[in-house]
């Protein structure tokens, strides 16, 4: 009898030495791929749609299948020209910690079994609760991204503000707060009118004064507002909301106070970026994500609570056939225990995410990422200083982190006129195929926009940008 689920050591090495056989070439050309070569994209997909297999089929046609035939036509996403929406990375060796982690398969779901590796992973969470600015009663945990961080920090805003009936609570936030808030929200339970997205001042900020006015005017109306979010960094213009006045604001209305830093809030780790988040370590919950601002592949997101007792007050929940609950910890503060994620996170059975942020962190050591995220806030600055000189062209919004809007505005346009001007121009530097920029919708138009987050984007690649961008503007103003 033979066990096709079971290779044995020459099969397993045989197979991942034809995975990287794959890999090496395609991330060593990562520099020289199309950007955004999607044209067929649909009859490729379609070409895919195939049976179960009923026996194994050959590993070489079968990675061909998957390196040239099913990635070919996708968003160059792990490439330095990546300058779009938010970009992502995916650094190699958390890849391999995957390939470890997975392979291990230990289960990081419960304390008990097993401690080391979960230690690992609380040791991460302890470090980014540092970066923050957080004390010893902070805990936290990593999830598949900010939507679910931000979904759980509502659900813990939730439990700590309202009573068991909490159709009248209401949140505040901006008109550029990251749909995922008003996801949460419907997730939650709570009515989507429920949501107060405040119109922002000209820098895209939640002004305080507005949800001070809109907190009184729900409170009269025997609504019962619990929680305020600002954006660390919102996906439209990288908006930086005022944390501390924001912070002041909560504390004074006794809401809960989250920050959304899924875009922004790991460049707390460059000491540039954690100035200009000033305030952060005075939410009560902060989303980060990983897969962002720590250049990790897609799936790690991350929430940090200030009071780690609220964050478990909202997930803890026993059952018999678990194991006991783990012990005091001795590293943890008097009385603590060891992290259990499964009293801390929506999750039971999970993957074991804390490896692929630790072992990065462990052969390149912090500085390495401190230094990537410094680099990012000058190639902005350097793009957003270039983008100005191009003529009609205007900065909508300079860089306060990593990401910058603008908008070709010749004179005498329309408003239709522009936006179409604006689809043109991003449209045309796409099709030169060395960066991908992507715009958005603000109240006053279409604009264009960079962010820098990948790490793999240099100033070259910048030059790049910013060459296509001038020719692309330069064509259609003729
Ligand atoms: C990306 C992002 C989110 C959503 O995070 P996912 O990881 O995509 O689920 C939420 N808020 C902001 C500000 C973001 O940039």
């Amino acid at each position: 009898m033979s066990f096709p689920l079971e290779p044995d050591g020459a099969q397993m090495r045989a197979l991942v030495d034809a995975a990287m056989a794959r890999l090496v070439p395609t991330v060593e050309s990562y520099g020289e791929q199309p950007i955004y070569d999607v044209a067929g994209a649909t009859d490729a997909a379609a070409a895919l749609i195939a049976p179960m297999p009923a026996h194994g089929q050959p590993l070489d046609e079968t990675l061909a299948l998957i390196f040239e035939r099913a990635t070919r036509h996708s968003f160059g996403t792990p490439m330095p020209g990546y300058l779009a929406y938010i970009p992502g990375g995916g650094l190699f060796h958390s890849a391999v910690a995957d390939l470890i982690g997975d392979t291990l398969n230990r289960y990081s779901g419960v304390w008990q079994a097993a401690p080391g590796l979960v230690q690992l992973e609380t040791n991460v969470l302890r470090w980014l609760c540092d970066e923050v600015g957080y004390g010893k009663t902070a805990r936290g945990f990593l999830t598949t991204g900010g939507s679910l961080a931000n979904f759980s920090a509502l659900v813990v805003a939730r439990r700590e503000k309202l009573p068991p009936d909490f159709l009248h609570g209401t949140v505040y936030c901006s008109d550029q707060v990251h749909h995922s808030l008003q996801k949460a929200a419907m997730l939650a339970g709570l009515p989507a009118e429920n949501v107060r997205a405040l119109p922002c001042d000209a820098a895209f900020r939640l002004a305080p004064d507005a949800v001070e006015a809109a907190i009184a005017e729900d409170r009269a109306r025997g609504l019962q507002p619990f929680m305020v979010v600002a954006s660390a960094g919102t996906v439209n213009t990288g908006a930086v909301d005022p944390l501390p006045a924001l912070a002041d604001l909560a504390a004074r209305e006794r809401l809960w106070f989250h920050v959304d830093g899924a875009y922004g809030g790991c460049f707390v780790l460059s000491a540039r970026g954690r100035e200009i988040l000033a305030g952060i370590e005075r939410a009560d919950s902060v989303t980060l994500d990983p897969h962002k601002g720590l250049f990790l592949p897609y799936g790690t997101g991350c929430l940090l609570v200030r009071d780690g007792e609220a964050l478990a007050r909202a997930h803890a929940l026993h059952a018999a056939y678990l194991p006991a609950r783990p012990p005091a910890h001795p590293g943890e503060s008097e009385g603590e225990r060891w992290w259990d994620f499964s009293e801390l996170s929506p999750e039971l059975s999970r993957p074991f995410r804390g490896l692929r942020v630790w072992l990065p962190l462990q052969l390149c050591g912090v500085q390495a990422f401190r230094d990537a995220l410094d680099e990012k806030l000058d190639l902005a600055r350097w793009a957003a200083a270039e983008v100005a000189t191009i003529p009609h062209m205007r900065l909508v919004a300079p860089p306060e982190l990593s990401l910058l809007a603008f908008c070709l505005e010749p004179p005498g346009t329309s408003r239709e006129e522009r936006d179409r001007l604006n689809h043109d121009l991003l449209a045309k530097v796409a099709a030169r195929q060395r960066v991908l920029l992507t715009g958005t919708d603000l109240a006053d138009g279409f604009v264009g926009r960079i962010c820098v987050l990948s790490f793999r984007t240099h100033q070259d690649r910048m030059e790049m940008a910013l060459e296509d961008l001038r020719a692309a503007a330069a064509e259609l103003l003729g």
